[in-house]
Parts: structure tokens; C-alpha cells; sequence
């Protein structure tokens, strides 16, 4: 079976492109109780951002400090109650910030018309009817949050997304002035979880000639804005940025992620280690899966003077490795990818655990 994807259904793309998201709204304000909810980065409270928000006397801001905790199941069943209980059912919700905002948008999309807990649609096609119309608007650019069809929630239970095709935003605004302020650690952090993105893409079974054109271009890209002669953070390349983050999303998309990603979720499953530091952690140690991809992986990781401690699972106790191993093995699509048909055979708990003892 091939893989049947719905993908954004506007994109407005451009310097300067956010002025146009009040018109953008506008169309849509006549549906359900005529109001807009828009989640929006603490990051942007009282920056000249707030004053740009097209906000109409009826809409409910909401500014949401994403560094307490990555998203969880319970901060969108709260959201959701709150918002329903004082206004019904809104027109829509607009995500301003990275993908930590963009998949509470999301989420909360979708759970403002699917009864019950968030809980209850962890995992894929659990989700029974469409959400409310929603609009992404990345203002730190690398995770592919903005195209992906999932929206990541920590459970009491598991760490997984809300994934179908209603999850996917209607419209996304890219415009680069937005990451502009990004500080360089994070900058390089999420900008290398695409380029991750694009080596696992291309290395593994699923890799076809769809995923690999779109691999190809955020890579170059990413060469661009990491080793070019005219590397680091700079409008031009920031405009590459965002670009580089759609395309890597959409290669990964119709292909998979693979040993990085794999251990990665192990990882911030168990210590909490948030998604694009943990990405880079791993890859630092992956030359055995990824030789050339690692090599310049870490080409870049030099030109920035980027630290990436060493020695971590010395402070872990086997307990603790055992447990990220087996949150990693649990993760089949992604070793069917990588490793093959075959996978088990290669892939134990054993060699799980020696990986993480590496970090
Ligand atoms: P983030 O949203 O967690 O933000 C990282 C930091 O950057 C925060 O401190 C934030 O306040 C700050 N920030 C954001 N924009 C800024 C700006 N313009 N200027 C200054 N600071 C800014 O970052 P992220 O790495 O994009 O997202 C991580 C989250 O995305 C995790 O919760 C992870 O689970 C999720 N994720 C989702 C998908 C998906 O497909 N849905 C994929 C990968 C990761
Ligand atoms: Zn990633």
C-alpha cells in the first residue's frame, strides 16, 4: 500500500507574509460562534509580534510559556473545556510559535469537536470527525511541525500524536522575519532536526523518488545555511530555513525517520530531553548507520562552536538504558525503514542499550 497523504491546503510564503493573516481570517469569521482562538509563544508576550496579531474584541488570546513542559493531554483537555464552556465552538484556532504552539493548535483543532479526552485519539485514524479550521504560523523553523499530520501530546501514559488527515493545518504563513530571533542554540538544534529529517529519509527502504527530491533540496539548503560561504543566522538564510523545514517534513513524510528518531524518543520518553537536543546528542555517535551524513553532521556542528556534552550515560544506571531501549525497539516502522525486512535479527535490546551507552 502506498502512502495517501492530505497535505496543507494554503501556504502563504514570504517576508513580511504575517500582515496578511487578518484577511486571511476574515473569510472564515462567519462560521460557528464567529470568533477566533489563537494560541501564541510566551516568547512574543509585549514583543512588537503582540501588537501585529489580528485579534477582533471577540477572540481569545492565549500565551502559553512552551518551556514548563512539552504538550500534554491534559493541557488540551483543560484548554478545550475552558474555551467551550466560555465561548462555544470558535470559527477556528491559529498556532503562532514552533512546534510545541503549532501542535497545541492542532490538537486543540481537533478536540474541540471530538468528545472526551485527548487521551482517547493518541495513535493514528483515532479521530472521528474533523476539527476546526486552523492555521500554523511557524516562528522557529526545523521540525516539520507545520506540514506534519500529527500533533505530539504527552499522555499519562504514552507520548504520541494525534494523527490524520484532519490534524494537517488548512493554512500555513511562513514568513521568515518571524525566526528571526531565535537564539543560535535553538537555531541550530531545530535546524538540524531536519537535516536529520533528510538523512534518515534517504537512507532507508521507504526511500523513493517522491521523498528523496524534496530530501535533496532542505539538504542542500541545509548546506547553505550551515556550511555555505555565507553560513549562519541571517535573513537569507532564515528564508532558506523555513523552506528547508517544509521540505524535509514532506520527505520524511512519504518516506520515515529512522535510527536517530528512534533512539531520540527513547530518550525523551525517559529523561524528557526535548526532541531536537536529543536528535543531536544521538546523531553525534550514529557513523556505524549514517557515515557521510554524521561526518558532516558534525562539520557543522564545529562551525558553530555547538558543545554537545559527552559522557551522559555514565550518570545512567541500566535500569534506566533498559527502559530507553525498549521505548526505541517499540518504534517498527522506523527500523523497518532503516534496517530492513530483516530488523530483528539486527536490532535487539542488547544493541539498543550499547548505542545509548555511547552517548
Ligand atoms: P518549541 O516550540 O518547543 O520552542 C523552542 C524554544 O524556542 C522555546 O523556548 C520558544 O519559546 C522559543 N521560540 C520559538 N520561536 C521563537 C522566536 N521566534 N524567537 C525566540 N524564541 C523563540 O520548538 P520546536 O523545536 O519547534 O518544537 C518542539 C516540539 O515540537 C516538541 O514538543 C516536539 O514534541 C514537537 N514536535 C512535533 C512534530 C510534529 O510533526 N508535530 C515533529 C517534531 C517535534
Ligand atoms: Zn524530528
Amino acid at each position: 500500500m502506498h502512502k495517501n497523504f492530505k497535505g496543507i491546503e494554503k501556504t502563504v510564503y514570504g517576508r513580511g507574509s504575517f500582515s496578511q493573516l487578518g484577511d486571511i481570517l476574515a473569510p472564515k469569521r462567519t462560521e460557528n460562534n464567529q470568533y477566533f482562538v489563537f494560541i501564541v509563544d510566551q516568547y512574543f508576550k509585549g514583543k512588537e509580534l503582540e501588537t501585529r496579531i489580528p485579534a477582533e474584541a471577540k477572540d481569545l488570546v492565549y500565551f502559553i510559556d512552551v518551556d514548563v513542559h512539552e504538550p500534554t493531554t491534559e493541557q488540551i483537555d483543560t484548554l478545550r473545556d475552558e474555551i467551550l464552556a466560555k465561548q462555544g465552538l470558535p470559527s477556528g484556532v491559529v498556532g503562532i510559535g514552533g512546534g510545541s504552539v503549532m501542535d497545541i493548535a492542532k490538537a486543540l483543532s481537533l478536540m474541540l469537536t471530538n468528545e472526551g479526552s485527548s487521551t482517547l485519539y493518541q495513535g493514528l485514524n483515532l479521530v472521528k470527525v474533523p476539527g476546526v479550521y486552523h492555521v500554523g504560523v511557524p516562528t522557529i523553523s526545523g521540525t516539520g511541525a507545520e506540514v506534519s499530520m500529527t500533533a505530539v501530546l504527552t499522555g499519562p501514559v504514552k507520548k504520541l500524536g494525534l494523527k490524520c488527515e484532519w490534524t494537517v493545518f488548512n493554512q500555513v504563513v511562513l514568513d521568515p522575519e518571524l525566526i528571526a530571533t531565535v537564539p543560535t542554540d535553538w537555531w541550530f538544534y531545530t535546524g538540524m532536526d531536519t537535516y536529520i529529517h533528510c538523512i534518515e529519509s534517504e537512507n532507508g527502504h521507504f526511500n523513493n523518488a517522491y521523498s528523496h527530491a524534496y530530501a535533496e533540496q532542505a539538504m542542500k539548503l541545509c548546506r547553505d545555511i550551515y556550511l555555505g560561504e555565507n553560513a549562519g543566522q541571517t535573513p537569507e538564510n532564515d528564508d532558506k530555513l523555513m523552506v528547508a523545514s517544509l521540505m524535509g517534513g514532506l520527505s520524511l513524510t512519504y518516506s520515515e525517520v529512522g535510527v536517530c528518531h528512534a533512539l531520540s524518543y527513547g530518550l525523551s520518553k525517559i529523561l524528557g530531553t526535548r526532541h531536537c537536543y536529543a536528535n543531536c546528542l544521538i546523531m553525534n555517535h550514529l557513523e556505524d548507520y549514517y557515515p557521510e551524513g554524521v561526518a558532516e553532521f558534525k562539520q557543522m556542528v564545529k562551525r558553530f562552536n555547538v558543545t554537545l556534552p559527552q559522557g551522559l550515560a555514565k550518570e545512567w544506571d541500566d535500569e534506566t538504558i533498559t527502559k530507553m531501549a525498549h521505548v526505541s525497539y517499540n518504534l517498527p516502522h522506523m527500523w523497518l525503514h532503516a534496517i530492513g525486512e530483516n530488523w530483528q535479527e539486527v536490532i535487539t535490546i542488547d544493541v539498543l542499550k550499547d548505542l545509548f551507552k555511547r552517548l
